[in-house]
């Protein structure tokens, strides 16, 4: 059956970048039905691998709605999925490599590679590591091994052989493999295995038939490629997943604003909406469309449609496709949200009334694009005096009539029995009445002296959400 990984390796919070690569794999798997999806802990750089960030990649896919069906914390029948856990594993394919000659010890220091590459330079080729560890006596091994030098295990790297595979997205691939730069490194002096040695253990191990991953890796592939063939494994098939650029086509980066799933989730993006957006980051369904159920993505979803090139990261295009999602989300939803943002604000604590919150927040759930930005529409709601917010709403307040008409108002909140919906409905034509004023200068003086905007909800809306004290206090502020 077909089975496809996520390799992540925990030393950070997951981007952009990782989280569309694992959704591409997941998206595969799925729509494929049968096929397992395989979350694997790429931890071998001890230094910066933290269990923190391996705790923040499950909370994120999880988050995503991106389930996986084997991995360290569900296990599996091809364990362990973390590297770490793996080494000895990697020490026995080692000692197979070992054994057939395809391996040797180099000693070299830093100064030595750094002079070893400028030869390679200054001899008209390219900077490469000449091999020249593969050569030495046993005499030296010994002087340098009682020496206490440090030394890594490199892997032959045949010289002038071409290694080509066909990229399931970039098709024909061809790459001499004299540019590889020498010998490569697949054991480090701290005696973990290197990224390109451990990856072709595991994907052979754990079956994997289709690795989807980002472009950075295509000029690993060469050098997995030569792994598998000393190892007598048959490699997966590849798909490299093209780059996400930002909107000045560079490199998608820390430059170009938040970067993190973790901060789009923070910031109250809808997961759904993401995972919509992110499917379409390199990838397109044959109709074009856009907003797209995750069962629909699914059922559409082929690697034969995954761009070859560039995807450009688009901020505006996500905001506008979050405030859909949004705007079908129901309110309770969305103010449960809206609470930390609301918190952080000062606007509410632990005694807020949900279900006020609530009809606040689809009384203004339209006009945003992700929930942290409903924190400035709201603010109407709160405080027991507003000032005007510009000189706009302030030249409304100051126009022929207002003050008789925003005291009329004020004593009939103060005999009326409940400020409720079908009061504000009412109150409007009894001012119309009362003060022969109408349509706009009936109602934007009252807009403004209860929430200090010219703009906003509905006032029937506005008006029962205030209730009664905060309407007369308002009141009284703007009278005296
Ligand atoms: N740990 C590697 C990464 O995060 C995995 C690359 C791969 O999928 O082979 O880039």
């Amino acid at each position: 059956g077909i089975r496809v990984r996520f390799a992540p390796s925990p030393t950070g919070p997951i981007h952009i970048g990782n989280m569309r690569t694992a959704l591409f794999n997941y998206l595969f798997a799925k729509h494929e039905g049968k096929a397992d999806f395989i979350l694997r802990i790429e931890d071998t750089d001890a230094t910066r691998s933290t269990v923190e960030y391996e705790k923040y990649i499950y909370k994120e896919l999880e988050w995503l709605g991106i389930e996986w069906d084997e991995g360290p914390d569900k296990g599996g029948p091809v364990g362990p999925y973390r590297q770490s856990q793996r080494l000895d594993i990697y020490q026995r394919y080692l000692q197979k490599l070992i054994d057939e000659g395809f391996v040797y010890r180099c000693y070299c220091t830093p100064e030595e590679l750094e002079v070893d590459k400028e030869q390679a330079v200054k001899a008209g080729d390219i900077p490469r590591y000449s091999g020249k560890c593969r050569h030495l006596s046993d005499e030296e091994i010994r002087r340098f091994e009682a020496e206490g030098r440090p030394s890594v295990i490199r892997f032959i790297v045949p010289d002038h052989e071409m290694i080509a595979f066909d990229d399931l997205i970039k098709g024909h691939i061809e790459i001499d493999s004299h540019t590889l730069g020498g010998d490569m490194i697949i054991f480090r002096s701290d005696n973990m295995p290197t990224y390109n040695f451990a990856v072709v253990i595991d994907d052979h191990l754990m079956d994997i038939t289709h690795v989807i991953r980002g472009d950075d890796h295509v000029a690993n592939t060469p050098k997995q490629l030569l792994i598998y063939k000393a190892l007598g494994f048959t490699p997966p098939l590849f798909a490299h997943t093209a780059m996400i650029l930002g909107p000045d086509r560079t490199k998608l980066s820390k430059r170009h604003g938040d970067n993190y799933i973790g901060q789009y989730r923070h910031k109250g993006y809808l997961p759904e909406a993401l995972f919509n957006f992110l499917a379409l980051l390199g990838w397109s369904p044959e109709d074009e469309r856009e907003i797209m159920s995750k069962d629909e993505i699914i059922s559409a979803f082929s690697l034969n449609r995954a761009s070859r090139s560039p995807a450009v990261f688009d901020i505006d295009k996500l905001n506008w496709m979050n405030g859909i999602y949004i705007r079908q989300s129901p309110p309770g939803r969305i103010a449960a949200l809206a609470v930390p943002h609301l918190k952080a604000a000062g606007l509410i604590d632990d005694n807020v009334d949900m279900r006020w919150l609530e009809k606040a927040v689809a009384s203004v759930q339209e006009g945003i694009s992700y929930v942290a930005e409903i924190v400035e529409p709201l603010r109407i709601y709160f405080g027991n005096v507003v000032e005007p917010e510009n000189d706009e709403a302030a030249e409304v307040l100051k126009a022929q009539g207002v003050y008789g008409l925003l005291q009329r108002f004020k004593e009939i909140v103060e005999q009326a029995q409940n400020i409720d919906e079908a009061f504000a409905k009412e109150v409007f034509n009894q001012l119309k009445n009362d003060t022969g004023l109408k349509g706009k200068s009936l109602f934007m003086p009252i807009r403004v002296a209860l929430t200090g905007r010219c703009h906003g909800p509905e006032m029937v809306t506005v008006i029962p959400l205030l209730g009664r004290d905060l309407i007369l206090s308002r009141l009284e502020h703007i009278l005296s």
